[in-house]
């Protein structure tokens, strides 16, 4: 039983060689896979957004777009992406609890759909579109009266600066009329990411489906639109289990077709980062030094936490390792107790503790922490201590190419300003 010294059919030792380390790099065809087996199985009147926030390289989002994702994103520089990305202003949805004018006006001026997350941001969006001359088409997030379990990361169900409270939207039966330039066309909620529990997904969309039906009969919202969110989860540590797309589907899509049934023209999506990328990455570092500190072992390498402050095992009170192995060789020793660390001067820059490698590991060992592809760099510290930004490789057909080049001194230091003391 030896595991491949390669990553998306490319041997290790050719995408060191050729792009250096510390290095990401996407396969993706893994990627094609998690989206065609969704999206082959899923209800085919339910529509999937790609979250860029869980990997925004341009490459990546237009790869998925290729595949028939459509995009929601969070800022001006997401939104731009999937412009340049081919993707179309109608598939596109843009959320976050504080946008700015300028967000704003560009979504209104663009056609792509807005998120709005607060009755405040209502006034505003109104106020520009009316100077806009235009009337926007609005999409309320709403944080739900309802707890939310089964999710590594809680969004909603309790106090949160995300969506408005579904209680505070029964208090405002006039809603939908009190905008003369906004016209509110449906609800969306996200309750959490990391879901790994099938049940608890469908759980969670049969209600948030409901609670649209619900309010928008109260709030006389003429219904063409409901996001369910998503926090499709991926397993990383040990007793998780990977959610089972075709158990999920069987119980979800049911729920779809009667949501469907009982409105007929209402478009029904889901978003999602994590579960279509997450399998696909690969964070590569270098082993430099092995060494010995009180009787445990340490394999200080290249990179660390700055490029991958998932691998400390957020949200956990005991560190938790994600997927981590040796991948440039294969290794007969024993495997033993090894601290995999990073350059930086701070002891949590720690990607493995205590992780099961081969005892003969030794500089120039890369080592590999799989099912990276989400919530990456993009979602780590890269600038401290200044080792900047690694280098990012999308597989694709089996030629691995270069998506976003190394940060180096020049770049780092190309913002900074120098003043004059003297
Ligand atoms: C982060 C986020 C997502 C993506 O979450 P995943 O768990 O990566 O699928 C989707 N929608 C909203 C509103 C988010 O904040």
């Amino acid at each position: 039983m030896s595991e491949p010294t390669s990553w998306g059919g490319v041997p290790v030792d050719e995408l060191v060689e050729q792009f250096g380390t510390p290095l990401y790099v996407y396969d993706g065809a893994v990627i094609a896979e998690r989206f065609r087996g969704l999206r082959d199985r899923l209800h085919s009147g339910v529509e999937i957004y790609y979250s860029l926030k869980a990997n925004p390289n341009i490459s990546v989002c237009a790869l998925l777009h290729s595949l028939g994702a459509r995009a929601e994103v969070s800022s001006m520089a997401e939104l731009v992406t999937t412009q340049r990305a081919g993707v179309p202003a109608e598939q596109v949805m843009f959320l976050g609890p504080g946008k700015s004018r300028d967000e704003l006006t560009t979504c209104l001026k663009d056609g792509v759909t807005l998120i709005c997350e607060s009755l405040a941001e209502l006034d505003l969006i109104d106020e520009l579109a009316d100077g806009l001359g235009t009337v926007a088409r609005v999409v309320l997030r709403v944080n739900p009266s309802f707890a939310v379990k089964g999710s590594g990361l809680t969004m909603g169900g309790k106090p949160r600066q995300f969506g408005i409270d579904e209680a505070i939207l029964m208090e405002q039966p006039g809603l939908a009329g009190r905008h003369r330039s906004v016209r509110l066309c449906g609800f969306q909620s996200y309750l959490g990411t990391r879901f790994l529990a099938e049940d608890m997904i469908v759980e969670n969309t049969r209600r948030i489906l409901e609670l649209a039906e619900r309010l928008s009969a109260h709030l006389g919202v003429r219904l063409e639109l409901v996001d369910v969110g998503g926090g499709l989860g991926v397993a990383y540590f040990d007793g998780e289990r990977d959610l089972d797309p075709e158990l999920l589907v069987d119980q979800l899509n049911p729920v779809f077709a009667a949501f469907r049934d009982r409105n007929p023209d209402v478009r029904m999506v889901m978003e999602m980062g994590r579960y279509l990328v997450g399998h696909s990455g690969v964070y590569a570092v270098q082993v430099r030094y092995v060494k010995e500190s009180m009787g445990e072992r340490f394999a200080v390498t290249d990179g660390g936490t700055n490029h991958h402050m998932a691998a400390v095992g957020i949200g956990s009170f005991v560190k938790r390792n994600f997927p981590i192995r040796l991948l440039n060789r294969q290794s007969t020793a024993e495997p033993v107790k090894w601290n995999v660390t990073g350059p930086l001067c701070t002891p949590s820059d720690t990607i493995g503790k205590a992780a099961a490698l081969p005892g003969d590991l030794r500089p120039g060992d890369v080592i590999g922490v799989e099912r990276s592809g989400a919530y990456g760099p993009t979602a780590s510290p890269v600038y401290f201590l200044s080792h900047g930004y690694p280098a990012e490789v999308l597989i694709h057909q089996g030629r691995p190419r270069l998506v976003r080049a190394r940060d180096d001194v020049q770049s780092m230091l190309a913002a900074q300003i120098l003043h004059d003391f003297r």
